[in-house]
Order: C-alpha cells, then structure tokens, then sequence
C-alpha cells in the first residue's frame, strides 16, 4: 500500500513534535511518502503567498494531511483543510493512559471521544457593529433590550444549519456504533437559553436517534455536561456538541489527563481527512525540545486508521501504553524530566 501524507509542520513548538513522529511512522516503512506543501513563511519567502496554488495541489494530491499546528501564518492552509475541504466533524478522544498525570483520585475507566461541528456556530467568522442590525429591529425574548438599544458593541454569528447538525450526528452516531464501547451518544448543547440555534441541534440530534435504536441517547444542557465529565468522566462514550463548545470543553477534556500534551484531533469530511493535535503552538515552550508529542502521535494513530493502517495503529498505541506505564521517559508537563527527543526514543524502544 503506498499512500502520500502532507505535513504542514506548524509554528513555533509545534514543529518539535511533528519531526520526530514523521521519523517515527518512517521507520516502520508502511509505505508512507511525506511531501511538504510550502505554506505560511517557506510559501511567502518563495512565491510572495502563505498557501500558494501549489501547496493547495500537493494537499489535494496527498490522501491526507498532518497538520502541527499554527499561530498565524499558516492559518491559511488550515482554513482550506477545515472551510474547503469541509471537514465537518472533529473528533477529540480522551482516554486515560495509565501513568499519565491525571489530577483525578480515580481516572481509570476515562474513554471517550467528542465529536465537534466543526464548520459553523460562532465560528462561522460573521461578526460587525451593532449598528448593522438595526435596521432590522430586532428583539430578544421576555424583557431584553431590543438589538438597536443595546448601544456600541459588536456581534458575532451563531449559525447553525439543519444540514451541518444532522451530518456531525449521523457521524457521531456511526462513531459510537463503530467504537462498541459504552454504545451510547451524549448530546451538549444551551438549548434552554438559544432555543432556536441549539434547539435545532438537540432536536435534529434527537431526531436521528430514531435511526439508531441500538446506541443510547441523552442530551445534557451544556454547562451541566462540564461538571459531570469532570466529576464522572468515565461513564461518556461518544458527545457530540456544536463548533464552540466542542472547542472549549475537549480542551479541558485534556486537563483531565493531566495536559493538552496528550489531546489528539482528527477532522473528517465526507471525501477529505487530516489530523492534528487538539493543542495550540505552545509558544512558551519553543525552541526548548520539551513539548509532549504525545497529542500529535495520537493524532497519527488515528490517521493511520484512517489510511487503513489499523494494525500498525495499534501497535504504536500499545507501545505508548507501555511508554507511560514506564513513567521514566515523560516529558516535563506529565511530570518527568525528559525531552521529546528522548520520549521518542523511548516510544521506539518500546515499538
Ligand atoms: P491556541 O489558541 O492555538 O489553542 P494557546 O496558546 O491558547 O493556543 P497552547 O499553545 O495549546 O494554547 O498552550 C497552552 C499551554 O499548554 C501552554 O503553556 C503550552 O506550553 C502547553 N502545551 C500545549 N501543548 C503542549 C504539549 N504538546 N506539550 C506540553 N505542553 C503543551
């Protein structure tokens, strides 16, 4: 099998975890070829662009692409692989690795993934003065002020479609059925305050449920859902959100493992997939040969699922297991004392 991954290696940390987990799945010879797109600083130096038509070819050639991470340059290269190649659902696992620095008593048990919209809500990118919507006289329910008394402010969209939501629900249904976990699918949303947004999504969430009696279906108001998945995390399986929620809260998600460092990502469309590490750039660990590429292997591992790739997946999953049971090769935010180099080198022991 021979299938071509492009690799946008990111910005400032980012590129200390992307490297040596290219190295990594190279070394396994699966019949992997990286090619690298220019984007962002090496696009702009060469052709005046941060995402050139050619880098654009080279994603669209590719089967899929490996995504660092980016704190501004190559954002543009990012927005085609979420907004043009319409990756709409985003899947976040958490699952607790024993050995990893969970702040809970009891983390044992912790397996779950979110699946977040990953196209509209807030982050549809409509936002402008308050004044625009006057025109339109506007009022919200019981005894708000009407949009053109508010005075000078700003707005931001909040969209959500019948389409986008049913879409991420019969994925994330899928998922759940596909995963033969707890088979059940956890919906979160502020239905009680944004009836018309979120009470679209919990109702067309509710509505696909019928089509999928064997997997269990609740719904929790959104603030609600972040107490329990702190307090009683291990009994989610799969909880999908909508875009801003799913955001935030797979974020925290990886506070329960004890850091983003080990919060994975993989973004899926109907005909386009690619894969990153739920974290930032980590821009105050730069140049310091310390960030956990934990979150980007993971992220691999799914993407090797994704290609098909399932065994040799698993078996990078196993030996990162027996990495963290170990504990004496972690890096610094889960406690240890190592460096990414040196944690990578531990995983290929174990590999
Ligand atoms: P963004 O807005 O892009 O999510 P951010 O600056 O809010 O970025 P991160 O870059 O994720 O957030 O960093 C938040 C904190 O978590 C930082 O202190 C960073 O060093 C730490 N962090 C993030 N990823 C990792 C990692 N893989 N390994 C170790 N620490 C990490």
């Amino acid at each position: 099998m021979n299938k071509t991954i492009a690799v946008i290696e990111g910005d400032d940390a980012a590129p200390e975890a992307v490297r040596p987990v290219v190295a990594l799945l190279d070394s396994l010879q699966l019949g992997l070829t990286w090619v690298y797109p220019e984007v962002g600083e090496a696009g702009e130096a060469k052709s005046g662009s941060t995402f050139p038509d050619s880098a654009r070819a080279v994603i669209d050639a590719a089967d899929t692409t490996l995504f660092g991470s980016t704190s501004g340059k190559s954002g543009a290269a990012l927005g085609y692989l979420r907004w043009g190649k319409e990756t709409f659902a985003n899947l976040r696992p958490c699952r607790y690795l024993p050995g990893c620095a969970s702040p809970l008593r009891n983390p044992e048990g912790i397996d779950f993934v979110i699946v977040r919209e990953n196209l509209e809500d807030l982050y549809v990118g409509a936002e402008g003065p308050l004044t625009d919507l006057a025109a339109l006289n506007l009022f919200g329910r019981t005894i708000r002020k009407p949009v053109h008394e508010l005075g000078d402010g700003r707005y931001a969209i909040k969209a959500i479609t019948r389409e986008g939501t049913e879409r991420v629900v019969s994925f994330a249904f899928d998922l759940a059925a596909k995963r033969d976990s707890k088979r059940k699918l956890t919906c979160a949303t502020k239905h009680n305050m944004l009836r018309g947004t979120d009470g679209l999504f919990l109702s067309v969430a509710r509505e696909i449920a019928a089509d999928y009696p064997d997997i269990a279906f609740e719904s929790f108001i959104v603030d609600d859902f972040a107490c329990r998945m702190i307090r009683e995390p291990e009994r989610f399986d799969v909880v999908v959100m909508p875009n801003q929620y799913g955001d935030i809260l797979s974020d925290a998600a990886g506070g329960l493992l004890g850091s983003l460092g080990l919060a994975a990502s993989g973004c899926f469309g109907a005909d386009y997939a690619y894969f990153e590490p739920a974290h930032g750039t980590a821009p105050d660990i730069a140049g310091r040969n310390v960030i956990n590429p934990t979150a980007t292997i993971l992220s691999a591992t799914m993407m090797l699922d994704y290609l098909g790739l399932e065994t040799a997946a698993a078996r990078i999953e196993g030996a990162l297991a027996r990495v963290y049971a170990d504990g004496s090769a972690l890096t610094p935010d889960q406690g240890g004392a190592a460096t990414t180099t040196e944690f990578c080198a531990a995983l290929a022991r174990a590999l």
